[in-house]
C-alpha cells in the first residue's frame, strides 16, 4: 500500500465555518481501501464533467475514496452563496453523478468531497472546461457558444516532417504589452487577432511581425487557468509565466477581456488559433501536468486526496518539480487524465503541438499514449518536452520521459542542453562562455556537432566529449529541439554580454547572429526566444518569471534600432525553409549526406548534400568560427554563392566565389552552395 498523508486541517475547519458539515450526512461507504491507490477503479468512459443539454446538465466526477460528495451550485463564479446543494449519486467505478434538470447555463457549480469522515473544502474538480473568476466554480456553459465565426472550417496547420518547423517561444504580456507595440488588446489572446500594426517607427508588429520573420508555429508560455495572478484584479498588472497549473483544461482568465464571464476566454484563445492559422501559423501550447500551484488544495487533491501525486517513503509529497510536488503519471486515472487533456486541447482548440514541461517526470508509457493518440487526430501536431526534471523522484529511472530515454519514445523532441550551453556557455556557471563567444575547446566543439547532427547517431561526432550526453538521443532528427536560448535564463543577448565582457558591442552581436546561425542551420527543429530577433534584453535577469513588464516587455523600437538583427534571423529562417538540405528527417539522410571536414581550431565544418534530399542546393558548405579572430578555410573549386558571410545573410544577391582558399572572419559563419 502506498502511505501517504494529508492534511485536512485547513479545509475542515473551513467546512465548519461554512456550515456544511451540518448537511453532510454519510457513511464509508467507498469499495476501496483508502491510500491503496491500487484498488482504486479506474473509469474510462469520457463522461467526466459536465454534459450540457439546455434540458438538463448531467455532471460526473470520479471520486472512489469518497463517502459522499456534495454539489453546491451558484448563480455567480464567486463569492455568492450556494442556490442549491445535492448530494451526489454514487456510481460504477468510483464516479458520482448528478443531474440538475432545466436549462442551467450561466449557472456554476462546486464539489465538496468527504472521505475517512473529513470533508475537503470546495473545488470545481479536475474535469471541468469553463471556470469562474479565478477558477473557484466551474462554469456550465454550451461550448458551441464559444466558437467565433468561422471556426468550423479552421484546421490544424500541416506539417510533414517535424523538422520544417521552426518555432518561436513567447508570453503573451512580452509580447504585446509595451506601450509602443502598436498593438490595443495588450497582453491578451485577442493581441496576436490585431493585423496591420506597427512599431512607431512604422514597421510591423504583432502578427504581421511572425509573418514576416517566417516562423512556422508559436509555442505560447502556460495559456492554460494558473493561479498567481489574481483575475478579479488585473489593473494591477501583475505578471507571471504562469507554471502553476489550476484548472488544466481552461483557459487563463488573465489573458482574456472578462475573466467573470466563463465563455469570453474560451472564445477569444479560439480567435487567436484562428487568426494565427489564417497567418499559417500553428499554436503549441505549454502543458504543466508535472505538477500543481499547491499541494492539499488542488483539485486533484480535494477530489481524491494522495492519488494524483507520487509520494516519498515517508509518506510526503514527492517533489521532482522542485514546486512542492510531482503528479504520478503511471497510475491508470492520471495518465487518462493526461492523455484526455491533451486530446482535448487538440480537437476543441485546434492546438498543433505541445511542449510538456519537465517532461522527464512523466513516464514513458504515457509519452507514447500521448503521441499515439494525438495521430489519430493529426500526426502533424508535434509533441516535445524538457528531457529532464527539477529534483529526484520515485519514478524509476528506465520509466523516466528523460533525454537519456529519448529513444524509447520516438516522434517525441526534447530539448538539447548540449547544443544550449555549448553554444552559449553552461547554464549553472554565470561567467562561462561558449562556441560562440569564443570559448572554443573540443568539448564546446563536440557540442555543436552533437546539435549539427540533430542528437542522432553520426559516425564523425565523439560523444564522449559532448557536455552532457555521452550517447545521442535522437532516433530521427525530428526528436531534437536546437535551441540556445528560451524563457528559462538570460536571454541570449545577456548571457553574451555577461560571459563576454571583455568584447566590444559590435563583437557581441556577431555573437548572437552566429549562435543563431547554428541553431537555424542544425539538422533537428529549431527553437527561438521571442524578441531574441529584436536584439531584446530582460536587463541581465536570469529568472524574470514575476517581474514587471518593464523587465519582461518586448520593446519594438528595437526593430528599427536593430534592423540589421531582424534581417539576419529573417534571412536564416527563409533559407532554412527554402532548402531542405538543413531540415533532413531521417538518422541515413544525415549520417549519409552531412559530412564534417578536417578544419582549423575553434572552427566547425561541414557539408551537405543537398541534392540527395531534393534540394535546389545540390552541395552546401558551411563553416562555423568560434575564435574571435578570422581563419583560412579551402573551398574546392567550382561555382561557389555565398549566401552568408562576415554576419551578414545575402540569400537574395549571393557573392559568386570560385574556390581556393577563403578568409572567415571572426565570429561568423560561412554559407556556400553549388548549384
Ligand atoms: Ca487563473
Amino acid at each position: 500500500m502506498t502511505k501517504y498523508k494529508i492534511n485536512m486541517k485547513k479545509p475542515f475547519v473551513l467546512a465548519i465555518a461554512a456550515g456544511l458539515l451540518t448537511v453532510m450526512s454519510c457513511n464509508n461507504q467507498n469499495n476501496v481501501t483508502v491510500g491503496d491507490f491500487a484498488s482504486y477503479p479506474a473509469y474510462t468512459k469520457g463522461d467526466l464533467g459536465l454534459t450540457y443539454t439546455p434540458q438538463a446538465s448531467t455532471i460526473k466526477l470520479w471520486a472512489p475514496s469518497a463517502d459522499c460528495v456534495q454539489l453546491n451550485v451558484y448563480d455567480q463564479g464567486s463569492e455568492s452563496e450556494a442556490i442549491e446543494t445535492i448530494q451526489m449519486e454514487r456510481g460504477a467505478k468510483g464516479t458520482w453523478s448528478a443531474t440538475l434538470k432545466g436549462d442551467r447555463k450561466g449557472q456554476f457549480y462546486t464539489f465538496q468531497v468527504t472521505t475517512e469522515g473529513k470533508t475537503l473544502s470546495e473545488t470545481p474538480g479536475v474535469w471541468n472546461k469553463a471556470v469562474g473568476v479565478n477558477g473557484l466554480r466551474a462554469a456550465i456553459i454550451d461550448l458551441a457558444d464559444t466558437n467565433p465565426e468561422g471556426w468550423a472550417e479552421d484546421k490544424h496547420v500541416e506539417v510533414k516532417n517535424y523538422t520544417d518547423i521552426v518555432i518561436y517561444e513567447m508570453h503573451h504580456r512580452d509580447f504585446s504589452i509595451s506601450d509602443n507595440s502598436g498593438i490595443t488588446n495588450k497582453g491578451k489572446f485577442l493581441a496576436l487577432t490585431e493585423k496591420g500594426t506597427l512599431t512607431p517607427e512604422g514597421l510591423a508588429s504583432g502578427i504581421d511581425h511572425l509573418k514576416e520573420l517566417g516562423i512556422t508555429h508559436v509555442h505560447i508560455l502556460p495559456s492554460y487557468d494558473y493561479g498567481s495572478i489574481d483575475e478579479a484584479h488585473l489593473e494591477q498588472g501583475n505578471y507571471n509565466w504562469g507554471y502553476d497549473p489550476k484548472n488544466y483544461n481552461v483557459p487563463e482568465g488573465g489573458y482574456s477581456t472578462n475573466p467573470f464571464a466563463p465563455e469570453v476566454r474560451i472564445r477569444e484563445m479560439k480567435q487567436m488559433v484562428q487568426a494565427l492559422h489564417e497567418a499559417g501559423i500553428g499554436v503549441i501550447m505549454d502543458v504543466v501536468y508535472n505538477h500543481t500551484f499547491v499541494n492539499d488544495e488542488s483539485n486533484f487533491s480535494l477530489t481524491v486526496p494522495g492519488y494524483y501525486y507520487r509520494q516519498t517513503e515517508e509518506g510526503d509529497y514527492s517533489n521532482a518539480s522542485g514546486c512542492g510536488n510531482e503528479t504520478a503519471s503511471e497510475r491508470p486515472m492520471v495518465r487518462h487524465y493526461i492523455v484526455e487533456s491533451v486530446k482535448y486541447w487538440a480537437n476543441e482548440f485546434h492546438i498543433d503541438g505541445f511542449r510538456f514541461d519537465l517532461m522527464a517526470i512523466h513516464d514513458i508509457e504515457t509519452m507514447n499514449t500521448v503521441r499515439q493518440e494525438l495521430d489519430k487526430i493529426n500526426p502533424g501536431i508535434f509533441v516535445y518536452g524538457e528531457g529532464w526534471m527539477a529534483s529526484s523522484t520515485p519514478l524509476p529511472a528506465e520509466q523516466q520521459a528523460s533525454k537519456h530515454n529519448g529513444m524509447k519514445f520516438p516522434r517525441i523532441a526534447v530539448f538539447s542542453d548540449d547544443i544550449r550551453d555549448g553554444l552559449r556557455g553552461e547554464w549553472m556557471s554565470a561567467g562561462e562562455g561558449g562556441f560562440a563567444t569564443g570559448k572554443v575547446t573540443q568539448r564546446q566543439k563536440e557540442s555543436i556537432k552533437f546539435g549539427v547532427v540533430g542528437a542522432t547517431q553520426h559516425p564523425q561526432v565523439d560523444y564522449s566529449k559532448v557536455n552532457y550526453s555521452g550517447a545521442p538521443y535522437a532516433n530521427n532528427p525530428v526528436e531534437v529541439i536546437n535551441y540556445v536560448s528560451c524563457h528559462d535564463d538570460e536571454c541570449l543577448r545577456d548571457k553574451i554580454d555577461m560571459v563576454a565582457k571583455d568584447a566590444t558591442p559590435a563583437q557581441r552581436k556577431r555573437m548572437d547572429l552566429l549562435a543563431q546561425t547554428i541553431v537555424m542551420t542544425s539538422q533537428g527543429v529549431p527553437f527561438i526566444f521571442c524578441g531574441e530577433e529584436l536584439y531584446r534584453t530582460k536587463q541581465h535577469i536570469r529568472n524574470t518569471y514575476n517581474l514587471p513588464d518593464e523587465i519582461n516587455r518586448i520593446d519594438w523600437s528595437h526593430k528599427a534600432k536593430y534592423a540589421d538583427v531582424f534581417a539576419y534571423y529573417k534571412g536564416l529562417i527563409q533559407m532554412r525553409r527554402q532548402h531542405p538540405a538543413f531540415r533532413m528527417a531521417t538518422t541515413e539522410q544525415v549520417v549519409e549526406n552531412l559530412h564534417f571536414v578536417d578544419s582549423p581550431e575553434g572552427t566547425v565544418v561541414y557539408t551537405l548534400n543537398g541534392a540527395a534530399v531534393g534540394d535546389e542546393w545540390s552541395e552546401v558548405y558551411v563553416v562555423l568560427n568560434g575564435n574571435r579572430g578570422g581563419v583560412n578555410v579551402q573551398l574546392p573549386v567550382g561555382e561557389w554563392n555565398i549566401v552568408c558571410e562576415d554576419g551578414k545573410m545575402q540569400l537574395d544577391e549571393p557573392r559568386a566565389f570560385g574556390g581556393g582558399e577563403f578568409w572567415v572572419h571572426g565570429t561568423s559563419a560561412l554559407i556556400a552552395f553549388r548549384k
